[in-house]
C-alpha cells in the first residue's frame, strides 16, 4: 500500500471540491491523502471531434512520469474507447475523474472514491456498495458513499498484504 496517495486537479476545479474529495477518501480508506496541486492535461490527449480527453492516455502519461497511486480530477469531459465516462482507473497505478457531467461535490467525490478503490485493488461489487458499477447517472445517485461489509473486509486484507 502506498505511503501516501496523491490528489491532482486541473486549474478550473474549485478547491472546495478537491477538499471534499480528500475528506471522503480519508474517511473510506484511512490512508494519507495529499493534495499535490494543479496538473494540466496534455493537449495531445484531447480529441476535438469528441470534445473529450482520452482517459487512458492521460493515466499512462502519469506512469511515464513515474507517478503512481494518484487520482486526478479534471473539469473537461473524459472518454474511454470513444465513450464518455465519469472516470477511469488502472489498478495499482492511478485514476482520473471529471467534474464535467456531475452537478454536486457529493457525486464527484463518490465517483472519485469508486475509482480510487479500483486503484487500491478493490473489485466491482454487486451489493449496496460504493464499489457498485455506476455507468448511469441514476445508479451513481442511488449508490452509497461507503463500502459494504464484504468490501471492508477485502480492503482490510489488501492493507495487510501490502504492509
Ligand atoms: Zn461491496
Amino acid at each position: 500500500m502506498p505511503r501516501e496517495f496523491k490528489i491532482y486537479h486541473s486549474e478550473n476545479v474549485p478547491d472546495d471540491i478537491v477538499d471534499h474529495v480528500e475528506m471522503l477518501l480519508k474517511d473510506i480508506y484511512g490512508l494519507a491523502f495529499r493534495i499535490v496541486g494543479v496538473r494540466i492535461p496534455r493537449q495531445n490527449c484531447w480529441d476535438d471531434s469528441k470534445h473529450s480527453f482520452d482517459a487512458k492516455a492521460l493515466v499512462s502519461n502519469m506512469g511515464r512520469d513515474s507517478i503512481t497511486y494518484f487520482t486526478w480530477i479534471i473539469d473537461k469531459p473524459l472518454m474511454v474507447n470513444q465513450e464518455n465516462v465519469y472516470g477511469y482507473a488502472e489498478p495499482l497505478k492511478g485514476s482520473i475523474g471529471t467534474t464535467s457531467k456531475l452537478a454536486t461535490k457529493t457525486l464527484i467525490a463518490k465517483e472519485v472514491a469508486f475509482h480510487v478503490g479500483k486503484v487500491l485493488g478493490l473489485k466491482i461489487c454487486d451489493m449496496d456498495c460504493l464499489m457498485r458499477e455506476s455507468e448511469s447517472f441514476e445508479k451513481l445517485i442511488h449508490k452509497p458513499s461507503i463500502l459494504c461489509k464484504m468490501c471492508k473486509i477485502r480492503y482490510q486484507r489488501l492493507m495487510i498484504r501490502y504492509m
